[in-house]
């Protein structure tokens, strides 16, 4: 009789490293026939997002990237063999701060949900219906969730503490992670965020930041030794000019940088930045948009319209929200999660890095806009800089249905974007990590609605090479 296997149940971040760790077998060019048979080999949900990164037009830079994140969980795995402490943090917190201690790693959470959404058969369904099924209330974030419900299943990676830098921003982000360390017993480090926006808010959130950095030097045993900052940051540094080498080459008409690039991008950023890793992947990113610009090549004929996302896009179809999307002229310019103003540390002294690592912190999205003094005049600035900057055509809203600080300012920001910058917005539904809420053909469907009865005839570039 056939030997019948049974496996343990698994979590997130064993199922994914697994998965990603097999990116270290694969060259770093892949020919179509390879990638062909890779494809027909692969899982169906894992085969769709493998399938949209092996476009030719973005697969070096793909394989650049996928391996990067490859590389980001081995570290995880060879750095809790070596005794390190694993911090598992949010996506509003710098990881380069962690890397600056050698005895902790970052695993950053919404990226592990988004790498488990791209990757695995099933995405993370199950460990959303599993923290659903010990009673969280369903109007939490998907965008931590996923992971953090993996965590609490007792059958995955665990972290060895959390650092919340929700507090001020977000109840949902910072209550799944409060109520995961406490399911875990593992410390948790607040970072809070004041209400007050002035210089003196500014001040005291640097406070804060110092009583953190007191607190994990108290916890792992370790002094920040102002010699590692300094390395770190100066990668860092190296990273955030390419960073903004990228978004210059975006404002161009056609957009020579493809749309699923805004997601390599942050992606990168939320998880290696300070290693070289960062560095490498964001060069092989820019090589790509460079030869692009160079000849004129866009997906399509024209590009039809330019649109900035106000807010997160879509997760769970590679393919279907950026490919094919930019094969119609429409052009994702970024979305929030992936618009920045950090710059370059002053690395000059210990304590200037400090207060560089603090101010980056400020200036994630959700600390800088959802915990503003007033959200939606801040989101609204900052929209109205960001669309001016990229010349964008239109604006997007999505998010999540359980998003209630975006909800609940989102027709104020509505009428005064149409107002300040004349952008037209549309409103989506729909979640960005979950697929069950809203089919990619009805999103698809609306989209082009809105370009062919608002946009269309406004503006279109043509492109010189299609391809
Ligand atoms: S602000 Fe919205 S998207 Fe961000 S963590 Fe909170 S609920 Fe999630």
């Amino acid at each position: 009789m056939a030997q019948k296997e049974f496996r343990d149940y698994e979590g997130l971040v064993n199922r994914v490293s697994g998965i990603f760790g097999l990116l270290k077998y694969f060259p770093d060019e892949l020919s179509d026939e390879e990638v062909e048979g890779v494809l027909h080999v692969l899982p169906k949900d894992m085969a769709t997002t493998i399938g949209a990164v092996m476009a030719p037009r973005i697969r070096r830079a793909s394989l650049a990237f996928l391996k990067g994140i490859q590389q980001w969980f081995d570290g995880a795995r060879a750095a809790k063999a070596q005794g390190k402490k694993i911090i598992l943090v949010p996506f509003n917190f710098p990881p380069e701060f962690v890397y600056c201690f050698e005895n902790a790693y970052p695993l950053t959470s919404e990226v592990l949900t988004v790498s488990g959404v791209a990757s695995l058969e099933g995405q993370g369904e199950r460990y959303w219906d599993f923290a659903m099924g010990l009673g969280l209330p369903d109007y939490l974030c998907s965008s931590n969730t996923i992971e953090l419900g993996s965590a609490l299943t007792g059958a995955d990676f665990e972290p060895d503490a959390i650092i919340s830098a929700a507090p001020g921003s977000c109840d949902a982000n910072s209550k799944i992670h409060e109520f995961v360390a406490r399911y875990l017993g593992v410390p948790q480090f607040l970072l809070d965020k004041p209400v007050d926006d002035s210089p003196r808010g500014r001040r005291a959130y640097r406070t804060y930041f110092r009583s953190l950095v007191r607190d994990l030097e108290e916890f792992l045993g370790e002094e920040l030794k102002e010699e590692r900052m300094r390395e770190v940051l100066n990668r860092a540094n190296q990273a955030t000019r390419l960073y903004y080498d990228l978004w210059e080459m975006r404002k161009a008409r056609p957009n020579p940088c493809p749309n699923i690039f805004t997601l390599y991008a942050y992606g990168i950023r939320y998880t290696l930045w300070g290693t070289d890793i960062a560095v490498r992947v964001l060069q092989a990113m820019l090589d790509t948009v460079r030869e692009r610009m160079a000849e004129g090549m866009y997906p399509a004929e024209e590009e039809v319209a330019r649109c900035f996302w106000i807010y997160t896009f879509y997760y769970w179809d590679w393919y279907g929200f950026f490919n094919r999307m930019e094969e119609r002229g429409i052009t994702v310019l970024g979305d929030l999660l992936g618009s920045f103003f950090f710059q370059p540390v002053d690395t000059s002294t210990r304590e200037a890095m400090i207060d560089g690592l603090a101010d980056t912190c400020w200036d994630y999205a959700m600390t800088r806009q959802v915990g503003a003094e007033s959200m939606s005049a801040q989101w609204v600035d900052d929209i109205a800089y960001w669309t001016s900057q990229l010349d964008a055509d239109a604006c997007i809203y999505c998010g999540h249905h359980s998003c209630k600080q975006t909800w609940s300012v989102f027709s104020l920001v509505r009428g005064e974007i149409m107002k300040r910058t004349k952008l037209p917005t549309l409103m989506l539904q729909g979640d960005a990590w979950i697929r069950r809420m809203t089919p990619m053909s009805a999103l698809d469907e609306q989209i082009d609605e809105f370009v062919a009865t608002v946009l269309k005839r406004k503006r279109t570039t043509t492109a010189r090479r299609v391809g």
